[in-house]
């Protein structure tokens, strides 16, 4: 009888890349993960992708997909066991554009559907990094720069075609495997590889955006009266504030509120952006018209040895106070993480906490902490980190999926409320009921 890897070679038209041949060593790894797989698999077709599915599962391997290979938690390789790269499935295409329908490959980046898109004045609010991976950052949620008019990135999804831990392939969508549609938005890369994701895409114009600064002895003020004001602001108005980066001068460095506003009115743009302005002294202010693909960054790939520790958490209205003083308070001293705090709130709110797997949907604010370096700096930071997060949890409600690198039982129950945890794990047991899909904030089959 043939062997599962023999079955493989014959049946998998694109590359197995193994240890030891050339490409191994950028194959292997991801944007922040070594990873030390025994195959990575490579090939746009999806008869393939199945072979490729049905030979992890048949060898008791380990899966990895690997979209855009920025995950925190480094999902995208493994060690020692299967990666199946969708970098190949790459094309974006509009499907209806009366609807404004996009279909797009499931290892599509943002920066490829925005080129894509901008010549017919689309776009969809992704997150704010063009090589972040279309896959990971939608499956999980997507939290970018039209998020308050817009929603997630996953709001605007409308189906999905995906292979499933047999190797079917299925579309999942309103009217179509309701309850699996349910599952992935939100329940991350655990029920299956989604080789096409359908969006209904939204008109852009040039958009503001830019950076109003002000110095870090504001930052509570700042911080309280921009959490205060977003409350009112028009929903056009999407920021994020960024403060304590060690690499801008720790607790010296300025706090950053980097805005966006969907709209080319300079008039709507002054009245939304003004009050924001008048939060402090402002030191630098580079608010400027720009096409919307422009306000997304490249990605940086930090070097050889670098790693990364990031938490995140959702605030409600009543702790946004709490929890912005501790904030500022720890920002304020000698190596703090570097803080960013995001508006959500808008049309995320408006859309049912059960609705999706994406469950936070009350929260006003999402903010993350990260510290980087060589592993001896981490574990320096490690204590007073955990000192910032003890203070935190009981001001802090879920966690944030997509910001976060670390993956324990505490990590899933944070991510997911009970019932819909309980939800999902109805719907794994359905799909995947051996846990093929088991590299990420794994749900366990019910
Ligand atoms: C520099 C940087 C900036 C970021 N900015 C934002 C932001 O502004 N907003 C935001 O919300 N998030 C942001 N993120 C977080 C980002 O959304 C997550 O890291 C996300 O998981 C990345 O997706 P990926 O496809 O690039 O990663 P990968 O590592 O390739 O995949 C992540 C997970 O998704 C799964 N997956 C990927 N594609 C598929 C697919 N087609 N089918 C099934 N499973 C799949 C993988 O198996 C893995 O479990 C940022 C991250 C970084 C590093």
């Amino acid at each position: 009888m043939s062997s599962a890897l023999e079955i493989l070679r014959r049946d998998f038209g694109g590359d197995i890349i193994e240890p030891g041949e050339a490409e191994y060593e950028s194959a292997s790894r991801t944007v922040l993960a070594a990873g030390s797989p025994a195959y990575v698999l490579r090939r746009e077709s999806v008869g393939d992708l199945r072979a490729g599915v049905k030979f992890a599962a048949g060898a008791g391997h380990v899966l990895s997909a690997r979209g855009g290979g920025h995950s925190f938690a480094g999902f995208g390789t493994n060690d020692g066991g299967v990666v199946i790269d969708l970098r190949k499935f790459a094309s974006v295409e509009i499907i209806d554009s009366e609807r404004h329908l996009v279909r797009i490959g499931g290892g599509a980046t943002w920066g490829q559907v925005l080129a894509a898109m901008a010549p017919h004045g689309l776009a969809i609010s992704s997150g704010d990094t063009k090589s972040v991976g279309v896959g990971g950052l939608t499956l999980t949620g997507g939290i970018g720069w039209k998020v308050r008019k817009y929603g997630l990135a996953l709001d605007n999804l409308v189906a999905a075609e995906m292979v499933t831990a047999n190797g079917d392939v299925v579309r999942a969508s309103a009217g179509e495997r309701p309850e699996l549609f349910w599952a992935i938005r939100g329940g991350g890369g655990n029920f299956g590889i989604v080789t096409a994701f359908e969006f209904a895409a939204h008109p852009t114009t040039e958009v503001f955006h830019g950076k109003i600064a002000f110095p870090a002895s504001e930052a509570g003020t700042v911080l309280q009266g921009w959490a205060d004001y977003l409350r009112t602001a028009p929903e056009e108005l999407t920021a994020i504030v960024t403060f304590a980066n060690p690499f801008a001068g720790g607790p010296n460095a300025p706090v950053e509120i980097e805005v966006a506003f969907d709209g080319d009115d300079p008039e709507l743009a002054a009245h939304a952006l003004d009050p924001i302005r008048r939060l402090g002294p402002v030191i630098e202010d580079d608010v400027a018209l720009k096409p919307y693909a422009d306000v997304l960054v490249e990605g940086m790939v930090p070097p050889p040895g670098i790693e990364l520790v990031t938490r995140s958490g959702f605030v409600d209205k009543e702790s946004v106070s709490d929890v912005l003083q501790i904030l500022t308070e720890v920002g304020a001293s000698e190596g703090s993480p570097i803080m960013a705090v995001r508006s959500v709130g808008g049309a995320v709110s408006r859309v049912r906490d059960d609705a999706t797997a994406y469950a936070h949907r009350q929260a006003e604010l999402m903010f993350s902490t990260t510290i980087l370096g060589p592993r001896p700096a981490i574990e320096a930071a490690r204590p007073a980190l955990e000192a910032m997060w003890a203070r935190l949890a009981p001001r802090v409600n879920g966690a944030y999926a997509n910001f976060l690198s670390s993956v324990t039982d505490e990590d899933v129950a944070a991510i997911y409320p009970s019932e819909t945890h309980k939800r999902l794990a109805a719907v794994k047991g359905q799909y995947d009921p051996d846990n093929l899909f088991a590299h990420n904030h794994n749900v366990r089959p019910q």
